[in-house]
């Protein structure tokens, strides 16, 4: 058993919890999202695991029994092992492991943002060196480094937003 949240998986689906902590169904088979002010059903059930359509939140039983009760994960955890009776031992697992990996995945996929920022930033600034010691548009180089610049500038532009996200996050 690799951790807790696992083992729980592998007992309690998102749908199950879902009816059990009592989540309104619609006729389409979702649930009001939790994790949204819904007024139609848009949580979606797919496996083991809940998707809302609306506001993209979703995830787990653990995930959605934490939602639902304003609990943190290992909480979440130890109520479902109560309310569904799997007599899991609690104690003997690690605790909180997938939120402490979940920030640090966060942490890496910053810094490798930044780190692709800065190396776009310097193939900016490289062509904009070079085109100013050209004569003109008619040197044989400077359609190949207007178009480095340009792409580098496209990406810098997608980087931008995704960096917005990430700091809003
Ligand atoms: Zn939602």
């Amino acid at each position: 058993m690799n951790n807790i949240f696992d083992a729980i998986r592998g007992h309690v689906t998102a749908r199950e919890a879902a009816q059990v902590y009592g989540l309104t169904f619609g006729r389409n088979g979702r649930a009001l999202c939790p994790w949204h002010n819904d007024t139609h059903p848009d949580l979606a059930f797919y496996g083991e695991r809940c998707y809302c359509h609306a506001c993209h939140e979703g995830g787990d039983a653990v995930a959605l029994t934490a939602q639902i009760f304003g609990l943190p994960m290992l909480d979440a955890a130890k109520r479902i092992n109560a309310d569904f009776s799997l007599g899991l031992d609690m104690d003997a697992l690690p605790d909180e492991k997938p939120r402490v990996n979940r920030a640090e995945e966060q942490r890496k996929a910053k810094s490798e943002l930044q780190r692709r920022w800065n190396f776009l930033c310097d193939i900016v600034r490289e062509a904009d060196e070079k085109l100013e010691k050209m004569k003109g548009w008619d040197e044989p180089m400077f359609t190949t480094v207007l178009a480095a610049r340009a792409r580098a500038d496209d990406e810098l532009n997608l980087l931008w937003e995704v960096l917005c996200d990430a700091r809003r996050a």
